[in-house]
């Protein structure tokens, strides 16, 4: 059980790191800013868990923000890493492994042809990039609350503030890199409408998360994934479905084996990396072969389906048999229901939002959080108390409001026990900060 006070090490590589990486993180939502504290420095993982420096152990269920569906360490993996490390790290020519890991993810989504690249930005900048080299037109529409990394194009409300017309979220996001993106409220039909009206011959492309799970987790209302794929149909516009963060994730086909919603693009990341760099983009294949070489459109990476990377990514795809996405789901919906129990018992308003093994939950909010506006009408202040608490005995939350939790094949009735016994002190912090 780690008090607090007993992280000591941490505390100390923080201030090491800070004085040589800005803020001490090598990315945001790794910061405590959010909760307030200090980061704890991991040194391993296995399995549900993870283990600090100072010795500390916790339940995790942050995952590495979704790619660990089968848990830290799993020997599959592992070993493929292994093996590949022992024929050599990188070779920059093609290898049989890229190919195989492309038709594993064809075999699960509906896409043609299949690129290898190293991050989700990556996939996603470079959808765009093909949306409007094969529309020849400008625009893209994104929504206010999905995150789709950190594309200068896209950190337009991708993350705060409400829909408008082109204002950068981001210092050095110039009004130019910007100004063709449009941005709505997600879940506004409405809104959707009335942009193809304006503009519609100008869209090259609609891009939303196939479930949006970076604002906490808001999906998509009936028929709204279904209305982008109808407008972007009639008016020739491309529709991109982020599934980097649900691909894979939520069922073997991701969010559309859930919806079944066709799209132009998809792209793809986390859990097809199985925890090392890598991410994909794909579609159908007249669209997909105007990528360089085969086409005009330029794309390319020195480590894109790096061997390490496609081994981690092909053994954990081929590790994802029916039984684990049972496991997921059943380790999910478990600790909703004691969380949800708990915060009841403490007498916390809050909202569960749940979209197969993905969930999150609202603090001080009791109705339907639709979309980003509603999302940020939670209690920061409720979920910092709650968070800490658990991270006082042994779980590691998100440490951000807007993120959903992460659960994994490896999260056994021990780990969910241990996460029932850290919930009623949780919930009480929480009502307490409420007030
Ligand atoms: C994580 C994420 C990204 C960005 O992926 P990176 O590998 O972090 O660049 C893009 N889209 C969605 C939906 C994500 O969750």
């Amino acid at each position: 059980m780690p008090a607090a006070g007993a992280r000591k090490r941490s505390a100390e590589l923080f201030t090491r790191a800070s004085a040589i990486t800005p803020g001490g993180v090598n990315s945001p939502v790794r910061a405590f800013g959010a909760v307030g504290g200090t980061p704890v420095f991991m040194s391993s993982g296995r399995g549900a868990y993870l283990t600090d420096v100072d010795g500390n152990r916790y339940v995790d269920l942050v995952c590495s923000w979704g790619p660990l569906i089968l848990g830290h360490a799993h020997p599959a993996v592992v070993s493929a890493v292994q093996q590949a490390t022992s024929r050599g790290t990188s070779f920059g020519t093609v290898t049989e492994a890229e190919s195989d890991l492309c038709r594993e993810i064809a075999a699960r989504a509906p896409v043609e042809r299949v690129r290898l690249v190293n991050s989700g930005t990556e996939a996603t900048m470079t959808a765009i990039r093909l949306a409007r080299g094969v529309t020849g037109r400008r625009f893209v529409v994104k929504f206010a609350g999905c995150y789709h990394g950190h594309v200068d194009a896209l950190l337009v409300a991708a993350g705060s503030g409400v829909a408008t017309f082109s204002l950068p979220d981001s210092a050095g996001v110039t009004g130019a890199a910007a100004a063709d993106t449009i941005v709505l409220p997600y879940n506004d039909a409405a809104a959707v409408r009335q942009a193809f009206a304006e503009s519609g011959h100008e869209i090259a492309c609609v891009i939303t998360e196939a479930c949006p799970a970076n604002m906490g987790v808001v999906p998509p209302a009936a028929g709204f994934n279904e209305l982008l794929s109808a407008l972007c149909g009639e008016y020739r516009a491309l529709l991109i479905m982020d599934e980097v963060l649900t691909g894979f994730r939520v069922t073997r086909a991701g969010w559309y084996g859930r919806e079944g919603v066709t799209s132009d693009l998809m792209t793809f990341g986390k859990v097809m990396g199985g925890g090392l760099p890598a991410a994909a983009f794909g579609g159908r294949a007249e669209i997909m072969d105007l990528l360089a070489p085969s086409g005009p459109v330029y794309q390319a990476g020195t480590l894109s389906g790096n061997p390490l990377a496609t081994a981690a990514g092909l053994a954990t795809l081929r590790e994802c048999t029916d039984e684990v996405y049972g496991r997921v789901d059943h380790a999910a919906a478990a600790v909703a229901k004691l969380t949800a129990d708990a915060l009841a018992a403490a007498g916390v308003p809050f909202r569960l939002q749940e979209a197969g093994n993905l969930f999150s939950f609202f603090l001080g909010v009791t109705g339907p959080v639709r979309d980003f506006g509603a999302a940020r009408a939670q209690s920061g202040a409720a979920y910092a108390a709650f968070f800490h608490a658990m991270l006082d005995s042994g779980v590691y939350l998100p440490p951000s409001p807007f993120e959903a939790w992460f659960l994994s094949a490896a999260h056994d009735e021990d780990a969910i026990g241990q996460i029932a016994d850290a919930l009623p002190a949780a919930a009480a912090a929480s009502a307490a900060a409420l007030g």
